[in-house]
């Protein structure tokens, strides 16, 4: 996720598959939880929802909604957008549920429901006392379109949290809809699990959309602009130049399909990542004013397919909708994220040796002047669904970047420049992948077995303490000068043998 930090407010507005024709068809359709959400009626800013379940059992006794989602590191707690939650059996009788928990639904007879309804409000306009929730991991709807992030609408039977999805649409025939989810054989939106649904949002209305093939990844953009002020076509060449930047830094791209959803109305909130598409919520203007800002957040977004969707661990892969459970490793998912996306648009050109040097010094300016230098990004990890937590997580994107930024020189220097951090992220990314989780506990240890040894110091020293960053130090082994006063960076003119050949690599550059 990236969410926007404004200086000026000093606050976070935070920003087909085809069954096919084989013998599993009649099982996993007696499996598969059905959804209808009807669109026409968009009264009281909710979301009319019904679900229609496979026999259900004691077992299957409660209806969960999420009290988090991944990649959000917030509490979302869905329970408490949810109305008039309505079990009837197959005669249209009612059958008696009780919201036990805010996220929780108790079901007194699940073997006789046919049908479940319930309202969701949508998040956007629903006021809430705390946790409101990111506008790009929310839900919206309006007149003229509307927006649905999977863990904002749906729920899950207890222990059905792996079965088969379908959704129905019902919504009026000028919209078009835009999403990573494809349709089945029947026309319904198919998820293999709950995890894909929330994975896969979903933007609706009149929406422009372009296409586009490159290097073998077919991709797919949807634009909601309020006005109509910012097309498809438009945003289409810069997200190519930014995708043509991934595949350079990452050897090729590392999904075969991906879906853009852009979203341009009047509030500018951030992004959200997903394995297969990415969602952006930016205040509409000219896209010649919001260009640079959306495709560096476009490429960090597209960068977390690397990390955390192919290099992750057990907590995210065995997701828990029902309590948050933090991770320690954002250093990872977040941090080098924004290092990488910030490094691949300057090594392909699209971003100047003055803008990369820009960047590093605005993001350390930040992190100084409004974030606790006591709190280390392993503690800032930990603590990121806490309320004292939240005031901090900012800086992940801050101390998380630049702190990645000088792993990548300590292991250009270690390896004598033969390989930079974006290698070791590569060569992670070929050892796990999507379904293989590495041990949250032990990942350090894994992660300079990948390396070197004097990487432990570095984790120990800048990951799990606060060790002052070497800013100046680490720098200068590329030839780059830090002059601490002015928190300003250039390149050194005169650098030694030694400092050009770890800078020519760490410059490597990227044709696009
Ligand atoms: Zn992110």
């Amino acid at each position: 996720m990236k969410s926007s930090f404004r200086i000026i407010l000093i606050a976070f507005t935070f920003v087909l598959y085809s069954c096919g024709v084989t013998k599993n068809v009649s099982t996993k359709t007696v499996e598969t939880v059905k959804f209808e959400v009807n669109l026409l009626d968009r009264s009281n800013d909710t979301y009319k929802v019904t679900v229609t379940p496979p026999t259900l059992t004691d077992a299957n006794s409660i209806y969960q909604f999420a009290s988090t989602a991944p990649g959000t590191y917030q509490v979302m707690d869905i329970g408490r957008y949810v109305k008039h939650f309505k079990a009837t059996d197959a005669e249209g009788h009612e059958l008696a549920t009780n919201q036990v928990t805010t996220n929780q639904f108790q079901l007194t007879s699940p073997e006789k429901i046919a049908k479940i309804e319930y309202e969701i409000s949508e998040t956007w306009d629903t006021p809430v006392s705390e946790n409101k929730i990111y506008l790009m991991c929310g839900t919206s709807i309006e007149n003229d379109h509307a927006l649905i992030n999977g863990q904002a609408v749906f729920g899950y039977f207890k222990d059905k949290q792996n079965s088969p999805i379908t959704i129905k649409l019902d919504f009026p025939e000028t919209w078009s809809v835009g999403t990573a989810l494809t349709k089945n054989a029947d026309s319904l939106y198919y998820a293999e699990d709950y995890d894909k649904v929330v994975d896969s949002p979903i933007l609706l209305g009149n929406l422009t959309k372009a296409n586009m093939n490159i290097e073998g990844t077919n991709v797919d953009i949807y634009t909601y602009s309020k006005t109509g002020m910012v097309t498809s076509n438009q945003v289409l060449e810069s997200m190519k130049n930014m995708l043509l930047s991934a595949s350079g830094f990452l050897n090729g791209l590392p999904v075969k399909n991906y879906t853009f959803l852009f979203h341009f109305e009047d509030t500018t909130n951030g992004a959200w990542e997903h394995s297969y598409s990415s969602e952006y919520i930016y205040k509409e203007d000219k896209w010649e004013n919001l260009e640079k800002q959306v495709v560096e957040v476009a490429a960090h977004e597209f960068f977390h397919v690397v990390t955390p969707l192919n290099i992750h661990s057990e907590i995210v892969e065995q997701f828990n909708f029902i309590t948050p459970v933090a991770s320690r490793h954002l250093w990872l998912y977040e941090g080098t994220t924004e290092w990488a996306a910030h490094m691949m648009l300057f090594r392909s050109g699209l971003k100047s040796t003055e803008d990369y040097f820009n960047t590093l010094s605005r993001k350390i300016m930040v992190e100084t002047k409004y974030f606790n230098p006591d709190l280390s990004l392993e503690q800032l990890s930990l603590t990121s669904y806490t309320k004292a937590g939240q005031k901090q997580y900012g800086n992940i994107y801050m101390k998380g970047a630049i702190v990645a930024g000088l792993l990548d020189i300590k292991i250009l220097e270690l390896s004598n420049g033969k390989r930079g951090y974006v290698d070791v992220i590569n060569d992670l990314a070929k050892k796990y992948g999507p379904d293989i989780p590495f041990d949250d506990a032990t990942f350090y240890s894994t992660f300079v077995k990948e390396t070197y040894p004097e990487i432990e110091a570095f984790i120990d020293d800048y990951i799990v303490n606060t060790k002052s960053l070497p800013i100046k130090t680490y720098y200068n082994k590329i030839g780059v000068d830090y002059n601490e006063n002015t928190n300003t960076f250039s390149l050194n003119a005169t650098p030694t043998a030694e400092q050009l050949q770890l800078r020519t690599k760490w410059m490597a550059p990227i044709s696009i």
